[in-house]
């Protein structure tokens, strides 16, 4: 492979643009030269998708020991509480920040609007109609682009393929864009590449987010953590057209007293939990399938009939989505099916997103903090982006004073162009380790797995992530969260699994 002649610099170099880069990017520039790269043009984030809102204290009857109780109560015993402290205090000063810095959230006469979502034993999700994603995407990269004191540079959309790792250090990353390659060579390298649930046939994600910088961490010897915890939402639209992603009906439909009903239209939920529908989403899942078998369907039904509140007002793109298939939510039932959503395995990191490996952090959904353990809260996940791109950031600069320069030669990647095992990953995972799993299946799924072919450096991204994935549940020989095994129901007490790639290779490490 040729070797790359056009090698740039900077202090610090940030992969990825959602809510947890666009945070580490803001507190970077304030000290030290900032490359920001990402994938899309426009950005294909889950950022800007996120529909329900941010959990954060703001009520006068809230506290941030009552976050941090209902953090660990949905983490099932496997968050770290220090980590989720952080969230929840940090928290607090981070979303006034963001207001200050111009993201609007739903308000009226009395302040600000605080919607509930399922496990919160209290009001606290701010949220932008239901589009709060896109919202606070749009009002941090307008601060950035107004506030960076001449320090950043953005590369988009540019791929990164692989981290340039020397004696046990990461010294930047090989990027790939307009087809030609390019290296960044960082003092500090920031990984805020968004998850892997796409390795799910139904998924809520967008599908060029690949698990990208979990597979490259990985590959350059960083620990990871948690693969087997996926959360599986209990409800996207059931929509048999040909889509890239399924349409999300977000928790604070719920929240806001929509109930579900099996195709019988029994409501059900009761039977299950004493939250009903508000219970963890995990429980709400498992009750989903268990009626769907029950009642031979492949779908149960959303009721938004018994809310009180405008939906079109609350919940314009629902409402807009669910016309499209001539669905009037006033009077009709939704139909609805879990989807794979949120990763809450990754990058193993401290509560500084410091990995294994010096230069390199990780923040946002591709990290693994300790705060999510087996189960995240709703609406915790944009909060986790802000609070530690920040921190992470604030690690870095710290960081990146002393540390020699790269001194090898930087050979491209070679690349296969062919795409065509993302369907087949899909499927396998969604049958053999999906929502309800056990050894068999497990164990046909790494087998299957093992058989695909080399392919295109996303889809082989994604092919390493379903492994890890498999390889973390066929080890966790208990149910917990979102990991439930029909052969080992019962939580026991396992730890954290880490998996680490002991075999180094930048390439295609996939075979274990
Ligand atoms: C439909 C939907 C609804 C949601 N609703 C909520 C909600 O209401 N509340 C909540 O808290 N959470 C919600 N979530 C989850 C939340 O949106 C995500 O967890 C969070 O936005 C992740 O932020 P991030 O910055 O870590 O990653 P992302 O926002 O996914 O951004 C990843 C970035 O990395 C870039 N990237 C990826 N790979 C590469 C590569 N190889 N090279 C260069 N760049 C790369 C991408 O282009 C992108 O810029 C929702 C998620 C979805 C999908």
């Amino acid at each position: 492979m040729n070797r790359i002649k056009d090698i740039r610099q900077t202090d610090i170099l940030i992969v990825g643009a959602g809510i947890a880069g666009l945070s580490a990017a803001i507190e970077a520039v304030k000290g030290g030269r900032v490359v920001l790269a990402h994938k899309g043009s426009p950005n294909i984030s889950s950022t800007q998708l996120a529909q329900g809102g941010i959990a954060v204290v703001m009520d006068k009857t809230d506290r941030p020991a009552l976050h941090c109780r209902d953090t660990l109560y949905a983490g099932a015993g496997l968050c770290s509480k220090k980590a989720v402290r952080i969230l929840v205090n940090e928290g607090m000063a981070r979303v006034k920040e963001m207001l200050e810095m111009g993201v609007f959230f739903d308000r009226d006469d009395s302040g600000l609007l605080l919607g509930q979502e399922a496990a919160h034993s209290r009001r606290r999700i701010l949220h932008a109609g239901d589009s709060t994603g896109a919202e606070i995407e749009r009002g941090l990269w307008q601060y950035l682009q107004k506030n960076n004191q001449g320090n950043l540079t953005i590369y988009s959309p540019a791929q990164c393929l692989q981290l340039l790792i020397e004696r046990g250090r990461c010294h930047g990353g090989i990027f790939l864009q307009d087809g030609q390659q390019f290296a960044v060579l960082a003092r500090q390298t920031i990984l805020a590449t968004g998850g892997y649930v796409q390795i799910f046939k139904y998924n809520t994600n967008l599908s060029g987010l690949s698990g990208d910088g979990i597979a490259l961490a990985y590959r350059a010897g960083a620990k990871i953590r948690d693969m087997e915890f996926v959360q599986f939402h209990p409800t996207s639209l059931y929509d048999l057209r040909p889509h890239e992603s399924q349409f999300l009906i977000s928790e604070a439909v719920r929240g806001e007293g929509a109930v579900l009903r099996n195709v019988l239209r029994r409501r059900f939920m009761p039977d299950y939990h004493p939250s009903a529908e508000l219970a963890p989403r995990d429980v709400v899942t498992r009750a989903i399938v268990a009626e769907m078998r029950k009642t031979n369907s492949d779908h149960v039904l959303l009721d938004f009939t018994t809310s009180a509140i405008n939906i079109p007002a609350r919940f314009p793109s629902i409402y807009r989505q669910c016309q499209d298939l001539r669905i009037n939510v006033a009077k009709d039932l939704v139909p609805v099916v879990p989807a794979a959503h949120y990763s809450m395995g990754g990058i193993a990191t401290d509560i500084h997103g410091r990995t294994n490996i010096r230069g390199l952090l990780a923040c946002g959904e591709c990290a693994s903090t300790g705060v999510h353990g087996a189960n995240r809260l709703a609406s915790n996940s944009l909060l986790e982006g802000l609070v530690f791109g920040r921190r992470a950031a604030a690690a870095a600069l710290k960081d990146r004073t002393g540390e020699k320069a790269f001194a090898g030669n930087i050979d491209g990647v070679k690349i296969n162009n062919s795409a065509n095992i993302r369907a087949a990953i899909q499927e396998i995972m969604w049958k053999y380790a999906g929502i309800i799993r056990a050894k068999a299946g497990l164990t046909k799924a790494r087998e299957k797995l093992q058989k695909l072919p080399d392919s295109s450096p996303e889809e082989n991204n994604l092919l390493l992530c379903a492994k890890l994935c498999v390889r973390g549940a066929l080890r966790r020989r208990e149910s917990r969260g979102a990991h439930y095994r029909t052969d080992y129901p019962r939580r026991k007490w396992l730890g954290r699994s880490n998996l680490q790639n002991i075999m180094r290779s930048t390439s295609r490490a996939d075979n274990f």
